[in-house]
């Protein structure tokens, strides 16, 4: 347990029981008063034993019983309601957890959710608040009486013959020694590799399972597993050399905590060498009973041990999500004078990132402009368009719409002026209408539908048994990418902001598909100022302008004809690009 034990997780978990922290205190009472409880009826088993081997008042058995019997009940019954308290507890501080981690997460910069992973952070917000739960509804209970009972067991021990005892509690010692080698400092770092293990394989399997239909679509076999494979290989690696490093330490303890009764039966032979009298008779009995506690206590020790580790990790965990800074809220009350956008020296690098992920970048552009970036895949052209709407806040630079800079807008002001439509833009498992609606929350029907012509939706509407109240992802209620894809686009054409920020799509490329995105995309974006990561360099040749990133650095910025005279990276890509199509035309 070692540095473990530094980590002060109870004072946290108080923090997150509120009003209900003494309900954790009075359930850790009543369980060490049960185990007190539970320890007595031993000795009165040792006046029983006492009773029956001196042949004394044979009546007073029944009242020893008695008593016996009234304790257990009771220290049941304490046990029932300490466990009771904590699970009060337990319920509160899970809730309290979950609330806090949700309202810390609506306000984290939306590329947090990119960085690291819807998958992970539901297990965080899921597993690591359940694990906090158990531990507190039944550990703290356990642990409570993992620390009274070995006292008292010593005290019961030790009483009656301590030669007896010494002898038995050699091989407990033992066992305790192949215990705490176990735990050594180097557990609670493989807790982690363990969580972390775990936490990878749930987001790998939750970006797989998202990623299904692209795979389809690409007729992809193994190779789209292969991310996934790798985790659970190496899950499966960790795990296997985690257990050999184990085998011989939990050998080891098996043994010793279970070979106390062999102690017990040397103890005999050599007590009993000079013959054999009542009271070497009442004390072996007596061990016999009362042995198997140690076992009983020391197994206890032990997987609470384990379970206050995992504890911590998920507590670990919790927090790492709660010290993320939150997106600094723009208090400013000056207002755009247009929607033009400029980029001034914009740098970025991403988290842990060794290199910038943008380099200097600056641009201008001016109302109603529609412009398209393009570039070699990673040269940074959805990192620039995500700053625009600050899923992250720039690393140096700034980016000002109409003059101001968007860190200084209230962040409600700046996405209800901007939309945008990423390839992975999702819906949520409500209706249609209440998903176009999200755009519009005061929108009637008939907007909504209005909007979702001019997305071209309607022959998706058509198809699904209730329309526009068809909730999505329910009873087998399937849209292809594409499909989600102009949903959404008829959710922004409900916003109608003045800027629009579109990645054009490519992963879902069936031709009848992508003709009607690309219709949306144009009814969407008439009269607004339009940012389009494009693809495809057949849709940019009609923009206003195109800038070309490479590296994360702008090195070209012109329209079509310019660039094609510039004769540089713009011009070498559209040439591939006209190969690339003519070559799968001639195929
Ligand atoms: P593009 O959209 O042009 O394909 P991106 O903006 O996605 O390029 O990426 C630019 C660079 O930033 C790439 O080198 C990419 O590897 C890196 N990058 C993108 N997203 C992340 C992320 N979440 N964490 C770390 N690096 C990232």
């Amino acid at each position: 347990m070692g540095k473990s034990q530094k980590y002060d997780h109870m004072k946290l978990i108080r923090q997150y029981a509120g009003g209900h922290k003494a309900l954790i205190t009075l359930g850790r009472c009543l369980a060490a008063v049960s185990a007190v409880m539970t320890l007595i009826p031993y000795y009165l088993m040792w006046k029983i034993i006492r009773v029956a081997v001196n042949g004394e008042n044979l009546n007073s058995i029944t009242v020893y019983a008695i008593m016996a019997v009234a304790l257990i009940v009771g220290a049941l019954l304490v046990y029932i309601a300490a466990l009771l308290c904590t699970h009060i507890a337990a319920f509160r501080v899970q809730a309290n957890m979950r609330s806090s981690l949700m309202k810390r997460i609506i306000t984290l910069p939306l590329g947090v959710f990119d960085e690291d992973g819807t998958g992970k952070i539901r297990r965080i917000v899921n597993d690591s608040t359940a694990a906090t739960e158990t531990y507190i509804a039944h550990t703290l209970a356990d642990k409570a009486v993992a620390a009274v009972t070995p006292i008292g067991l010593l005290v019961l021990v030790f009483v009656f013959n301590w030669k007896i005892g010494l002898i038995c509690m050699i091989p407990a010692l033992l066992g305790f020694v192949c215990m705490m080698f176990m735990m050594g400092s180097n557990m609670q770092k493989k807790m982690k590799e363990y969580q972390d293990a775990l936490e990878t394989m749930s987001s790998e399997a939750t970006e797989y399972v998202r990623g299904v239909p692209v795979v389809k679509t690409f007729g992809q076999t193994v190779h789209s597993f292969k991310r996934f494979k790798n985790c659970i290989d190496a899950y499966g690696k960790w795990t296997t050399e985690y257990t050999l490093m184990l085998r011989f330490p939990m050998m080891g303890f098996m043994t010793c905590i279970n070979a106390i009764f062999a102690a017990l039966i040397i103890a005999s032979f050599i007590f009993t060498r000079n013959g054999v009298d009542n009271a070497i008779i009442l004390n072996v009995m007596y061990y016999i009973i009362i042995t198997p506690l140690v076992t009983v206590a020391l197994t206890k020790i032990a997987y609470s041990g384990e379970a206050e580790m995992n504890l911590i990790d998920a507590l670990k965990r919790v927090e790492k999500i709660m010290e993320i800074a939150p997106l600094k809220e723009g208090e400013s009350n000056e207002r755009p004078t247009d929607y033009s956008i400029e980029a001034k020296n914009v740098t970025y690098r991403y988290k842990d990132a060794t290199r910038n992920a943008l380099e200097n970048v600056s641009f201008s552009i001016k109302q109603g402009e529609h412009v398209a970036l393009v570039g070699p895949s990673g040269s940074g052209k959805t990192t620039m368009a995500e700053l625009l709407v600050r899923f992250f806040d720039v690393t140096d630079g700034e980016i000002c719409i109409g003059g101001v800079n968007v860190k200084d807008m209230p962040s409600a002001y700046l996405l209800e002026h901007v939309s945008f439509v990423f390839q992975d833009s999702r819906l949520i498992k409500k209706s249609i209408l209440e998903n176009v609606r999200m755009g519009k929350p005061d929108a009637s029907e008939d907007e909504v539908i209005e909007a979702l012509k001019k997305a071209q939706c309607m022959d998706i509407i058509e198809k699904l048994p209730n329309g526009i109240h068809t909730v999505i992802g329910e009873k087998g209620t399937y849209l292809s990418g594409g499909e989600q894809q102009r949903i959404t686009i008829a959710r922004a054409i409900l916003k109608d902001a003045p800027i629009l920020i579109l990645d054009e799509a490519t992963a879902f490329a069936d031709p009848d598909n992508e003709t009607r995105v690309q219709a949306a995309f144009d009814e969407m974006s008439k009269d607004k100022t339009l940012i389009m990561i494009a693809h495809r360099l057949s849709t940019v040749k009609d923009a206003d302008r195109i800038f070309v990133m490479n590296d994360g650095k702008c090195v070209e910025a012109g329209n079509h004809d310019e660039l094609m005279r510039f004769d540089g990276l713009y011009k070498r890509m559209f040439e591939e690009y006209s190969k690339s199509v003519e070559w799968k035309v001639g195929a």
